[in-house]
């Protein structure tokens, strides 16, 4: 078994030692290790299984530190961070030698994050070096947003996780980039565009084919999951052993048991954060083959989470 607590010494060491430590975040558990450091980049790629043409995000806790690492921060990412750092949003900056090309991907922008948690941001003050930190997942499966998640997803090969308890949004981070005038939206995120625009005039990325690590299926359970009319699916896949993903409601279709409701409020920010942890719930039920959903509300978070939705059932 993997070792876990709230030791930030043990983590500070371990990190500062090349090893592998998984870390909590307010969107997702990430698995971190020194971002300037090609031994620990290395364990990341092959312990997730993840494509070295998928660049990864580096995480610390000030701009100064950020500043030590990339060309420039441009006007615009200064008024985004001083608006939504800590927090759920990903900048993406032309990057210093100092960062590995293997942390890159070879491309010579960096991606940075302040996360908003606070167990982690103290670990991030013990430590001179950015933590490069995907999700704490085998690469392409469900991310995780507990320990749990994270156990079952790796037994060996991390040095420790630092205990920071469920997620509290529950979906990985926003992704911008600075254009011109504009900003890029790289990838949907928890911090949602109706804020982003309160900043800026915004661009959606949507060359998919050159966008790196923009992989179609992501975030997927084993079990295949179809998005639609749920009536309708439920009829077309009678003989199998469905189980459901319900936004607020239960339906009567299919055994109560086998449904699983993501806010029975209607709210879509609880809707984000119990998602990934009710892909996990639903994945592991032995009495369901197949998971059935539809998409939620298209607005706020819910246009974020529909997103995740269509690619997990790529
Ligand atoms: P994650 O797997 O959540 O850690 O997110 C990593 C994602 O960030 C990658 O799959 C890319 O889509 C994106 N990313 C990281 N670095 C860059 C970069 N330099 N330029 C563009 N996208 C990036
Ligand atoms: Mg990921």
């Amino acid at each position: 078994m993997i070792k876990s607590g709230k030791n930030i010494d043990y983590a500070s060491r371990m990190l500062k030692d090349d090893g592998i430590v998984v870390i909590p975040t307010e969107t997702v558990y990430g698995l971190g290790g020194n971002a300037i450091n090609i031994n620990s980049i290395n364990k990341i790629y092959s312990l997730k299984k993840r494509p070295k043409n998928d660049p990864l995000i580096c995480h610390t806790d000030s701009l100064d530190k950020i500043l030590k690492h990339v060309n420039k921060i441009p006007e615009t990412a200064y008024k985004l961070a001083e608006k939504f750092w800590p927090g759920p949003m990903t900048i993406i900056f032309e990057k210093k030698n100092i960062i590995p090309n293997l942390t890159t991907s070879n491309l010579n922008t960096v991606a940075f994050r302040i996360p908003k948690k606070k167990i982690t941001l103290e670990l991030f003050k013990s430590l001179n070096f950015p933590v490069a930190a995907p999700s704490a997942n085998i690469f392409g499966y469900i991310s995780p947003t507990s320990i749990e998640h994270v156990h079952k997803n790796f037994s060996n090969g991390i040095d420790y996780i630092l205990d920071g308890g469920n997620c509290k949004l529950g979906i990985e981070s926003t992704i911008l980039g600075l254009k011109k005038n504009k900003i890029l939206i790289y990838r949907l995120g928890s911090l949602i565009l109706n804020d982003i625009k309160k900043i800026g005039d915004i661009e959606l990325f949507n060359n998919e084919e050159n966008y790196p690590g923009s992989f179609k299926t992501h975030y997927s359970p084993r079990k295949k999951l179809y998005i639609g009319d749920i009536k309708s699916l439920c009829k077309s896949y009678q003989h199998k052993k469905i189980g459901i993903l319900c936004f607020d409601k239960k339906y009567e279709y299919v055994d109560k048991k086998k449904q699983i409701v993501l806010s029975d409020k209607s709210c879509l920010n609880e809707a984000s954060r119990n998602l990934y942890s009710s892909l996990y719930k639903l994945d592991s039920m032995k009495n369901i083959e197949i998971i059935i959903s539809s998409l939620l509300p298209n607005d706020f978070i819910g246009t974020t989470i529909n997103d995740r939705l269509k690619k997990s059932a790529e």
